[in-house]
């Protein structure tokens, strides 16, 4: 059994889950340790008792484990990103990518805890200075969702640590064992016992527990918008801060004006690449009257070309869907979409491989409405929409036509409206002739209206999470 690590110690627990590999259920990766609520105050107190020392440490000590665990995973990727693509499907070229990122994301916040930086201010009265200080907010808990199992993890863990925040970290429990290699490597850089401390299990009982302990002053949370109320409302009865990034249903504009190539191609990268299990994934494609016609034509022939397969096989495009809880919600929303009266061009069904896996065909409907339930909730599969627009003004409204808002892309030739868009899309992050899903890691992430809850995550705007302001007035 793979252990939890808390209190600086890697501790078994009472029962364990094995780990399955979507693209092969025959393969059993490996069983990894369900902690209890026991495991998981245990976890929290050592977080708390850690934390005066850490959030008073020297900020070369944070650089430099910061940096080592940077270096650590980038000189283990391809391990970490074999163990990535095996338990969460998605192929190796981009569980490396996504390996590559979280690298560098520690490099990134090694760099920032060099650069805590504060204000100086004349007092309205006069002999009075001003300091204006940014701290450490406490003992935080990290909870995370399966399809990003350690790009995710990397954006919340760096800052916290980097800005003196001890850390209760939890995977989601479908993706333990690149949670567990991060763990390892975060474990052997050299951090005071009880700084960060690992508890795998489920959500309703270890995530519960985190929510349920005052002592966390801090929630950062991804994933469903369910499970993100849940924190929410948690988190209000304990006067703690929380963020919560969760769903979206994001539109990609493709105006007659588009370069088609170009407008397929993001369309494609953006409904079905990681098996459209992200969340920025281009799950409704707005396309207007003059180039629909062309547009659904392309398409359709590249969506049928794309060659669904196991994720660890070099010629598979699109990796298998999780689980088969997964691929029933999949299926279900395909079936309803038809029922709808949507028109399927392609996809729709179960594809059989070599492995018994979770493998779904990428499916694309055209003829569909606003109003109909695909274009209303996230899938979160390789499940795209087409919706058709009379003008650039028709689709702007059916882009901001949903409860979600992280992200909005648009392909257009025209400057006018792709500056338009840029201001007018209701989204936390606006693409223009790029997929909707695809971020730097040195800028801010999160979105508007249903999508998220609370500040920015990601660059320098982490530091409003985990940090607070102090304001310091001195007569001297
Ligand atoms: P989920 O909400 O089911 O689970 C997310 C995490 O919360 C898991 O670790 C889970 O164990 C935990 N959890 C579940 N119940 C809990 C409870 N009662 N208390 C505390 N923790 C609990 O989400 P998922 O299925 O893992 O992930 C898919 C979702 O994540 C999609 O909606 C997707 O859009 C979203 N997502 C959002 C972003 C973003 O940054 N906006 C990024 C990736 C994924």
């Amino acid at each position: 059994m793979k252990p939890n690590w808390i209190n600086g110690a890697w501790v078994p627990a009472g029962s364990a889950r094995d780990n399955i590999n979507p693209s092969d259920t025959r393969d059993v990766i490996g069983a990894y340790a369900e902690a209890g609520r026991a495991e998981t105050e245990a976890a929290i107190t050592a977080a708390a008792a850690a934390f005066e020392g850490w959030s008073h440490s020297p900020v070369e000590q944070r650089h430099d484990i910061l940096r080592r665990i940077g270096d650590d995973i980038l000189a283990r990727k391809s391990e970490i990103a074999e163990m990535l693509a095996r338990e969460e499907g998605k192929i190796l070229r981009e569980a490396l990518g996504e390996t590559e990122r979280a690298g560098r994301i520690f490099h990134f916040f090694a760099g920032e805890a060099l650069r805590l930086s504060g204000e100086m201010l004349p007092s309205v009265r006069p002999g009075v200075g001003i300091e204006v200080t940014r701290e450490p907010v406490g003992p935080v808990g990290l909870i995370t969702p399966w399809n990003f199992p350690i790009a995710i993890p990397a954006w919340k863990i760096a800052p916290a640590l980097c800005y003196g925040n001890t850390v209760v970290f939890k995977p989601a429990e479908l993706v333990p064992g690149t949670a567990w290699l991060l763990s390892e490597i975060i474990a052997g850089a050299g951090l005071p016992a009880g700084v960060f401390n690992l508890v795998m299990g489920p959500g309703r009982v270890v995530g519960q527990a985190m929510l349920d302990a005052p002592e966390l002053r801090a929630i950062s949370f991804t994933g469903s918008q369910a499970t993100g109320r849940i924190v929410a409302e948690a988190s209000l009865r304990h006067a703690r801060r929380f963020q919560a990034e969760m769903g979206g249903k994001n539109p990609l504009v493709v105006l007659d004006d588009a370069d088609l190539d170009l407008a397929t191609d993001a369309a494609l990268d953006g409904a079905f690449f990681s098996t459209g299990q992200r969340c920025t994934a281009s799950s409704r494609l707005i396309v207007t009257d003059g180039i629909h016609g062309r547009f659904v034509e392309m398409l359709t022939e590249k969506t049928r070309a794309l060659k669904v397969g196991p994720a660890l096989d070099p010629d598979s495009q699109i990796g298998p869907v999780v689980d088969q809880t997964q691929l029933d919600q999949d299926l279900a929303y395909i079936e309803g979409a038809r029922r709808d009266g949507a028109n399927l061009r392609a996809g729709g069904e179960v594809v059989r491989c070599d492995t018994p896996g979770f493998f779904l065909a990428p499916t694309l409907f055209t003829d569909t409405d606003p109003a109909m339930r695909i274009n209303r909730e996230e899938v979160f599969g390789p499940v795209a929409t087409v919706l058709r627009a009379r003008d650039y003004d028709h689709a702007l409204s059916l882009a901001n036509d949903t409860d979600f808002g992280l992200t909005a892309g648009i392909c257009t030739g025209s400057l006018k409206h792709a500056q338009h868009f840029k201001r007018h899309a209701k989204a936390g992050m606006v693409m223009v002739n790029l997929p909707t899903a695809g971020v730097d890691y040195h800028v801010p992430f999160g979105g508007t209206k249903g999508s998220s809850m609370g500040p920015r995550e990601q660059g320098r705007y982490a530091a409003e999470f985990f940090t607070t302001v102090k304001t310091a007035y001195t007569w001297a």
